[in-house]
């Protein structure tokens, strides 16, 4: 019962918002609401296993409502519904009371956090964290409104970048383009900070403002640019999330923002080549310096997800000195990108490069448009008897299907060869072997080695992946 008033509560508090921002995160629509039960999700090809998926509802966020319960007791007709709707208005005061005292409480966890980081690297400086991440959102910004992020990929993990392309891809392939007007960030704030055995994370609460419009692909610039001043000024909230090894200090200045490299300072080419020259570093695995890991709606965000452990992960480390929780989300997060684009597209072939057993799992085609990503989320490791470990990691999405706002939690699968080994960070795409740049994101095969990709044998790659509809109580 209190689950379900809590369900219901949140049902109520968790509205999409419809604000402008690059990566669409304005059309996520939350995903906290009753898994759909009762009904046949009306999307749902054959070809993807289908989970009634009974934890859908985030345990943290679930937990978090019981100070609205007791008193549920009684029973019978109009007493009941009464007790009802004062529960759920409790539920409602209680967590709204709760969540300015956990951005109390937050902001005491995040100093400590941050003295921590501080302690470790003396350089540190909040003002100066809040300076590139302004920077940053600029640069994201300029490269979505040009429909290329290649020259940002420097700046952002593998995960963060295949987001980006696939959604401007998605958007193309429907004939559109994102044009904005009077773009300008208002806020970047840090709201925690943690660290683990492998990475320093700081996330920074950012806010932005904009007018936008999607216009006609072929719209002349000048047109675009009306349409979208003509659009009302939205702004927006996301959590941006930034990693860095553990054990690196503040280098002077922002290497890679500046073109250069973050390991050896060497120019680093122009467009998305990641991969230094001179010292062969890649430039956004955060082995070297911040790089953009992970874009978290409001909504979906909790201080709690970042430094809860995870079963399994540390016997995996016994192995593998350098896995984390980072590295697996952001790889789980291209592997459903990549998915993403081959059932919009129906071209399975985008997804190859990716998958454990060839032509596993099957794609059917589906018209989907407006994806955008909550939230990513480990929750298990283990290593199978079939020589592989195994990791599942939750992804809760939505996007717009026939013109209907959809939310769905999906459940991915990934596995690797267990004597394989962590080295890249939160750079996947590249060869594993000789480390030669990828063609193409999808390409199935090193063109200069001649390692092929798929299979686990040294990338995580995906086996299931689920597709549940959520709706709204
Ligand atoms: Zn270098
Ligand atoms: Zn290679």
């Amino acid at each position: 019962m209190r689950n379900l008033l809590a369900i219901f509560a949140l049902g109520l508090l968790v509205a999409a918002s419809a604000e402008a921002r690059p990566g669409g995160g304005q059309h996520f629509k939350s995903t906290h609401s009753a898994p759909s039960s009762t009904s046949t999700p009306h999307v749902m090809p054959p070809s993807v296993r289908t989970l009634s998926h009974p934890m859908a509802v985030s345990s943290t966020h679930a937990t978090d409502t019981q100070s609205g319960g007791g008193g549920c007791g009684v029973g019978g007709g109009l007493l009941f519904v009464l007790i009802l709707i004062i529960l759920v208005v409790i539920i409602l005061a209680s967590r709204r009371g709760r969540d300015r005292a956990k951005v109390e409480s937050d902001t005491a966890v995040a100093e400590k956090a941050l003295a921590d980081l501080v302690a470790r690297d003396p350089s540190f400086s909040k003002q100066a964290f809040a300076e590139r991440t302004r920077a940053t959102m600029q640069k994201v910004n300029d490269a979505w409104i040009r429909g290329d992020m290649s020259p940002v990929r420097r700046l952002i993990s593998d995960g963060v970048y295949v987001r980006f392309q696939t959604q401007l891809a998605l958007l193309r392939q429907g004939g559109l383009r994102n044009a904005m007007a009077d773009w300008k960030p208002t806020a970047q704030e840090i709201l925690a900070a943690d660290t683990d055995a492998s990475w320093d994370t700081v996330h920074v609460k950012v806010a932005a403002e904009a007018r936008d419009a999607d216009v006609a692909a072929n719209l002349p610039e000048a047109e675009a640019l009306k349409q979208a001043k003509s659009a009302s000024l939205e702004s927006y909230e996301e959590v941006w999330s930034f990693v860095r090894r553990r054990g690196q200090k503040t280098k002077a200045g922002v290497p890679a923002l500046e073109g250069n490299c973050p390991n050896c300072g060497a120019p680093l080419e122009l467009g998305e080549v990641v991969k230094c020259k001179q010292c062969g570093a890649l430039a956004n695995s955060g082995e070297h310096d911040w790089v953009l890991a992970e874009i978290t709606q409001p909504e979906e965000w909790s201080p709690m997800q970042a430094g809860a452990e995870i079963d399994g992960l540390a016997g995996l480390r016994v192995r593998d000195a350098n896995i984390s929780r980072q590295e697996l989300e952001d790889r789980a997060s291209v592997i459903f990108w990549k998915w993403i684009d081959a059932i919009v597209t129906g071209d399975r072939k985008r997804l190859e490069r990716f998958c454990l057993t060839a032509g596993q799992p099957g794609v059917e085609k589906l018209a989907l448009t407006q994806v955008a990503v909550g939230s990513a989320e480990i929750e298990f490791v283990k290593p199978g008897d079939d020589q592989l470990d195994h990791a599942g990691v939750e992804i809760r999405w939505s996007a717009s299907v026939g013109g209907k706002a959809t939310a769905f939690v999906s459940e991915l699968l990934i596995a690797r060869r267990q004597d394989a080994l962590s080295k890249r960070g939160m750079s996947s795409l590249d060869c594993p072997n000789c480390g030669a740049p990828a063609k193409e994101t999808d390409a199935v095969q090193c063109s200069y080695c001649g390692e092929k990709f798929a299979g686990g044998k040294k990338e995580w790659s995906l086996e299931s992946i689920s597709l549940t509809e959520q709706v709204d109580v």
